[in-house]
């Protein structure tokens, strides 16, 4: 073979592999939210089941998640309800870890720094004891609908709180509607429709990865680069049903999967400039690019939810 045609080959290998690496680089932080559990069936069984299955795929698939805990869901009549608080110790078992999503889930929108702050303090008592044998605690906050202050003052005293109280704010980039679309799932579980749970999954999965690619575009397009992604998902059935699927998608786009504290070591999340006080709770990704004064077309192509999945979901 000549020189130069061993080179050009070379060449071709060499740029084969710096894209598969870049490729393979992708990397999420799996974030878990309004544990223990969410479902329109509230019985033990099915909370156990639920936690129970979307512990094992996690594990299964070693995805380093963390859960946010709304601890109001502990109680049962205003008392601790131990059965509940075992489903968080199935979390920290497992070896994952557990945040804290305020206690009973208001919107820093509606009421005032001062009760949302007590929110935040209630909503760490229990998880902060059960960690601790675990040499764990609680060093992340979500804040319920993404909602994060109708003013830079109270979203930057509730930051200055936040981290006087050790926490650090959990940001998310792959927002989505998982919650709707589980909604619709639990409707045709309710209904034994399983054809249609089939069709639901089968949607949501798809949503999914459409989801991924577009924030995957929208990182491109706003820092030339593509960001350590952090999704957002809730305990509920349908993730339990499907996460091993979702898993598969996601690692077959090219992603490693991360924890939390890994993800928010990209740079992106301490240095794009963010003065978003919409009323939306809306992807970091997107608030950055709305600071940055991105308007109409940039936003484009966001997926939207199937009407099959609004009319199941719209039939509680
Ligand atoms: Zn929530």
């Amino acid at each position: 073979m000549k020189p130069l045609k061993i080179f050009i080959l070379l060449l071709i290998h060499h740029v084969a592999i710096a894209q598969s690496s870049e490729y393979n680089q992708r990397e999420v932080a799996v974030t878990i939210d309004d544990l223990p559990v969410v479902t329109r069936r509230p019985t033990p069984e099915v909370r156990q089941n639920i936690t129970q299955r979307l512990v094992k795929a996690l594990v299964e698939n070693e995805v380093p998640a963390i859960g946010f805990v709304n601890e109001s869901k502990l109680y049962k009549f205003n008392r601790l309800n131990s059965a509940r608080v075992d489903l968080l110790r199935q979390w920290l078992e497992a070896g994952l870890e557990l945040g804290n999503h305020t206690y009973s889930h208001p919107s820093l929108h509606k009421i005032s720094l001062a009760e949302y702050q007590q929110e935040i303090l209630r909503g760490e008592k229990i998880t902060r004891e059960i960690c601790e044998p675990y040499g764990k605690s609680p060093v992340y906050f979500r804040h319920p609908f993404l909602h994060t202050g109708r003013s830079v003052e109270i979203r930057d005293s509730l930051l200055h709180f936040l981290d006087e109280h050790d926490y650090q704010v959990a940001p998310v980039s792959v927002d989505n509607a998982d919650y709707w679309f589980a909604a619709a799932y639990e409707r045709t579980i309710i209904d034994e429709d399983t054809a249609m749970q089939q069709q639901v999954r089968e949607a949501y999965l798809k949503y999914m990865e459409d989801y991924f690619a577009y924030y995957e575009r929208q990182s491109e397009m706003l820092l030339g680069r593509e960001i350590a992604q952090i999704l957002l998902l809730h305990a509920n059935a349908l993730n339990a049903d499907t996460f091993d699927d979702l898993a598969n998608m996601i690692r077959e786009r090219g992603y490693t999967f991360v924890s939390l504290a890994e993800a928010l070591e990209d740079t992106a999340y301490r240095t794009q400039e963010d003065t978003f006080t919409g009323k939306g709770g809306i992807s970091w990704i997107h608030r950055w690019a709305l600071t940055q004064g991105k308007q109409g077309d940039f936003f484009k192509g966001e997926p939207t939810v199937p009407a099959f999945i609004d009319d199941l979901a719209n039939s509680f």
